[in-house]
């Protein structure tokens, strides 16, 4: 037997998480992973590399909760948003019970319940790209953990408050509703996290990937009832977060990090109206999607082509054809203002 052949049988038919920078695009244009296009600068103030960091480093903590409007006990650390989404299966799921999701969505869900063993339930979002709350009832027999995302990742909308409302009302006493609210800072009104109150069952997953312009720092949280916290807390890895990820984070809460973080979505949301402007005007644009978020969904009359051709002059898309209903369409970041020019003059060449 192999050691491949000797691993899970889930585990065989994985493939390792492909992003674009590995698959060896040749770009020079990355609009392909909604990060922001610039990096904030910070120096290390922490120089101790001997120790174990704090498990939950207590900065980090009172920092997030202080700027979620929460308090410390509602907030755990985690390694990025996806350490957060697997934790969440980790612990809530024995491996009879399922974790329910509603595609097109971001992938990790789907990926996590895979790894860990867990079946998943999968009731796809309406023509409006909301949610089908009918179905999802009559589907959540065995439905430990249901993952909803606001605003939407591929889609770029934000769930109507009413029906993520109805869905916590259904799932009370029987599932934990996760609403990953990655993309938040783009619509910050939209959030859920008012509700922690009402619900011990929700749970809210946050980044400083996105907004805070920090995805290599691989720093994410989930917000909920002490509870629920004290739950996760039982299934973390030691020492999540390195000291340096950890000294950057906590700069990043300050109320300097705060107001430059504001900047920069003010400044996402005026390119994205650019950007979106552009695309209406060209011939082969079907449809951009309403966007509420740092990336704009668009329908090509033909997707595939558009991707690759643009691959080829070094501008790296996120192809979404294949996810489901999204047949020739492309998912843009709102990248700087020379990127998306360059993106528009491409597209129109097309
Ligand atoms: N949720 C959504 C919807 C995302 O798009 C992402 C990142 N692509 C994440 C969670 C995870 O973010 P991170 O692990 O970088 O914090």
């Amino acid at each position: 037997m192999t050691i491949s052949q000797l691993s899970r049988k889930n585990v065989q038919a994985l493939t390792p998480y492909q992003s674009a920078r590995r698959l060896g695009g040749n770009g020079d244009v990355w609009l392909n992973a909604n990060e922001y296009p610039v990096s904030p600068d910070f120096n290390l103030s922490e120089r101790i590399f001997n120790r174990y960091p704090e498990p939950q480093p207590e900065a980090v903590v009172k920092g997030y909760a202080a700027y979620a409007g929460v308090q410390p006990e509602n907030v755990i650390v985690t390694r990025g948003g996806d350490e957060s989404i697997e934790l969440l299966i980790k612990a809530f799921c024995e491996s009879d019970d399922s974790v329910l999701y509603c595609p097109p969505t971001y992938g990790m869900y789907a990926v996590s319940a895979e790894t860990l063993g867990i079946a998943a339930k999968i009731v796809p979002l309406s023509a409006e790209f909301q949610l089908d709350l009918p179905e999802i009832e009559k589907n959540l027999t065995g439905v430990k953990v249901v993952f909803v995302c606001s605003p939407n990742n591929p889609t770029g909308n934000v769930l109507n408050p009413a029906d993520l409302q109805r869905l916590l009302e259904m799932t009370t006493n029987k599932a934990i509703v996760v609403v990953d609210e990655a993309y938040i800072e783009f619509c910050p009104a939209s959030s859920i996290v008012k509700q922690l109150k009402n619900y011990p069952h929700l749970a809210v997953i946050r980044t400083l990937s996105k907004a805070f312009a920090l995805a290599g720092l691989r720093c994410g949280f989930t917000l909920a009832n002490p509870e629920l916290i004290a739950v996760l807390q039982k299934v973390i890895a030691p020492y999540p977060l390195p000291t340096p990820v950890s000294d950057i984070a906590a700069q990043a809460l300050q109320p300097q990090g705060l107001a430059q973080m504001r900047q920069r979505v003010n400044s996402v949301l005026t390119d994205r109206a650019w950007l979106i402007a552009q695309l209406n005007a060209i011939e082969i644009v079907e449809k951009v999607f309403e966007s509420e978020s740092n990336y704009a969904l668009v329908k090509f009359q033909d997707g595939e082509k558009v991707f690759k051709a643009l691959w080829e002059k070094g501008i790296i898309l996120r192809d979404q054809h294949k996810a489901l209903g999204l047949q020739n369409c492309i998912r843009i970041t709102i990248g700087t203002q020379a990127e998306l020019e360059k993106t528009i003059e491409a597209i129109k060449a097309v």
